[in-house]
């Protein structure tokens, strides 16, 4: 299987009108990177220095903010966006005690879908490989299973046969003019 990133991206590319994008989680700044490449601007978020100082090195384009603090409080420096990626869990050759967690990933998706523009797309890579994660991504799923299907398409794409592996969810903001539920 690919990695579950490029999947990822692959979803972000193959998206039109690709002008601002927020990365919730810059981490080592693999996704700002994509992100500044297929975009004319990049809000790139962690709650940590070292990350924000690493990605700095990994993604050196000059149309990245980047900001030190909590993607929960994302309507504090964005106003609007059309691309927005949450890759989840603990920075990789980090600290592990240092996590996502659902409640404030829940409050910046709250957030994140008033300011988004209609359309948009919000894709998540949700780790159930371990305990917290796990945890993480019941919570997450509940919340947005729960979205009104006339303004968002919601989607998971999961192995079914590899157990806990990295999945992806998906959220599809519709354009003013599509507010119907979507066919098959
Ligand atoms: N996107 C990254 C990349 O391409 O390398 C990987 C992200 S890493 C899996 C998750 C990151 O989320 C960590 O760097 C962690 O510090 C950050 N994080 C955890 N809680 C956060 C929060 N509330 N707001 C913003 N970033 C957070």
């Amino acid at each position: 299987m690919k990695k579950i990133v490029e999947v990822a991206h692959k979803f972000i590319a193959e998206h039109q009108d690709l002008d601002i994008a927020v990365d919730f989680t810059c981490g080592n700044g693999y996704d700002t990177k994509f992100l500044s490449e297929c975009c004319h601007q990049v809000y790139a978020f962690d709650i940590q220095e070292g990350a924000i100082a690493k990605a700095k090195t990994i993604a050196q384009r000059s149309n990245i903010e980047w900001i030190l603090d909590d993607h929960a409080n994302v309507d504090q420096h964005v106003g609007a966006f059309d691309v927005g990626v949450f890759n989840l869990g603990y920075l990789p050759g980090g600290d592990e005690s240092i996590t996502t967690n659902a409640d404030s990933v829940i409050t910046a998706l709250d957030k994140a879908l008033q300011i988004a523009h209609k359309p948009a797309l919000i894709i998540i890579v949700l780790y159930p490989g371990f305990e917290h994660g796990k945890k993480e991504a019941k919570a997450i799923e509940a919340y947005v299973e729960k979205l009104d299907s006339k303004h968002y398409d919601v989607s998971i794409l999961k192995l079914l046969n590899r157990k806990d592996a990295p999945y992806i969810i998906s959220i599809d903001v519709k354009g003013e003019d599509e507010a119907v539920p979507f066919t098959i």
